[in-house]
């Protein structure tokens, strides 16, 4: 029995038009980049050039502005730590949110030890920042903001243009995640206004442990990596060439088949969201209504418990809160920060469609859904009250 892939948040499948374009980078063009003696080298230095110019594209930077990393864990360490170095001299002050990924969460922890100042705003019960919060918390030792595009959660869409414009009226730095928006929906650094933003390949089709932070020109960023002088020097270490061939070709991909994409995705999840809605009581949409992923739905079934429900509907892989955060039996940070009681945040699934997604498994997941989460609510002593 084949399981019915719908985490498409938690990472995507390599996309075989992909894999094609970095076999040959992973065995007859092995060349390094930097070989600049010969034509393997040189042939290796073209493909990164390429990919550079494609992943650009897709965002609306110059291909100078992009700098190549391992994933966007690196990427946001990258942005965060790097401004956080780089203008130490101006300020100490740095303005997130609580509903960011880890990799932007933990990073700011980590430079609170180190004497900087960290707002983590809240949200509404939607997950959205409010951009009036943000400018209020601007103080003159402000040297950075970072607020993702889309909540990976719940697929909340961040208004992150306006929170561009308030950064760039008080001349503070703009980092955005962009992780989950990018080849998913429109995502133009000039539009969303930022002076920073981080992508990764394994969330667009594109292989894993290959990412890249837009750095746009005139910023300053401190590198974490010391050594060879690679990425105009911000990211050392010798270039992962079939990953980058990876994450150039699936920007290009995205870029071609977003629009056409991102409408049938949004049908979908509304037919499935539909049929929960006709077919199951008491489902509670987590996230915004309109302004989200258009694969993303997120959802509190009242009376189960989520671990339960996802173990009874074997056949999908689907997750329970976040998958950094499902293995413990922890609410999700996210739900929390939106203030979604602990009794609802605790039976909540987030179903992310993708590319492979058809309507006959989308009814499938409907039915199984509304078997499964009868049979559980008869079990629940709770349920039989109301
Ligand atoms: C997956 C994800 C990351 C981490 O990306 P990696 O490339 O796996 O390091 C960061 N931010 C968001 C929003 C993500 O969804």
């Amino acid at each position: 029995m084949k399981i019915i892939y719908m985490d498409h948040n938690a990472t995507t499948p390599l996309d075989a038009e992909i894999l094609e374009a970095m076999m040959p980078y992973l065995t007859n063009k092995f060349g390094n980049p930097s070989s600049s003696t010969h034509a393997y080298g040189w042939e290796a230095r073209r493909a990164v050039d390429e990919a550079r110019s494609q992943v650009a594209e897709l965002i609306g930077a110059h291909p100078e502005e992009i700098v190549f990393t391992s994933g966007a864990t690196e990427a946001d360490n990258l942005a965060i730590k790097g401004v956080a170095h780089a203008y130490r001299d101006r300020g100490n002050h740095i303005i997130t949110s609580q509903i960011e990924h880890k990799a932007v969460l933990e990073t700011c922890k980590f430079l609170e030890k180190e004497g900087f100042k960290v707002t983590y705003l809240p949200v509404d019960r939607y997950g959205m920042v409010d951009p009036e919060k943000v400018r209020g918390t601007i103080t003159d030792r402000t040297i950075l903001i970072s607020i993702m595009f889309v909540n990976s959660e719940v697929g909340t869409i961040e208004p992150v243009e306006k929170i561009g414009e308030i950064a760039r009226e008080k001349g503070v730095l703009f980092h955005s995640d962009a992780v989950q928006g990018a080849g998913k929906i429109e995502t133009k650094v000039d539009k969303l206004k930022t002076d920073l933003l981080a992508i990764s390949g394994h969330k667009m089709y594109g292989p894993k442990g290959i990412g890249a932070l837009y750095l746009k020109k005139g910023v300053k960023i401190e590198p974490l990596l010391h050594g060879g002088g690679h990425e105009r020097g911000l990211r050392a270490g010798t270039e992962n060439v079939p990953g980058i061939v990876g994450l150039g070709k699936a920007c290009q991909k995205a870029g071609r088949v977003m629009d056409e994409e991102a409408e049938r995705l949004t049908k979908l999840r509304n037919r499935l969201y539909q049929g929960i809605m006709n077919r199951i009581k008491r489902v509670y949409l987590n996230g915004h209504p309109e302004k989200r992923l258009p694969g993303n739905l997120n959802l509190s079934f009242e009376f189960v418990e989520g671990e339960s429900l996802i173990l009874s509907v074997k056949n999908f892989a689907i997750s329970s809160g976040s998958a950094c955060t499902s293995s413990s039996l922890e609410s999700s940070y996210v739900l929390l920060a939106m203030q979604v009681p602990e009794a609802l945040s605790h039976c909540s699934l987030r179903i992310c469609l993708g590319r492979s997604n058809t309507e006959e498994e989308v009814d499938y997941l409907i039915e199984e859904l509304s078997k499964n989460v009868a049979r559980l609510r008869e079990m629940s002593p709770l349920y039989k009250e109301v």
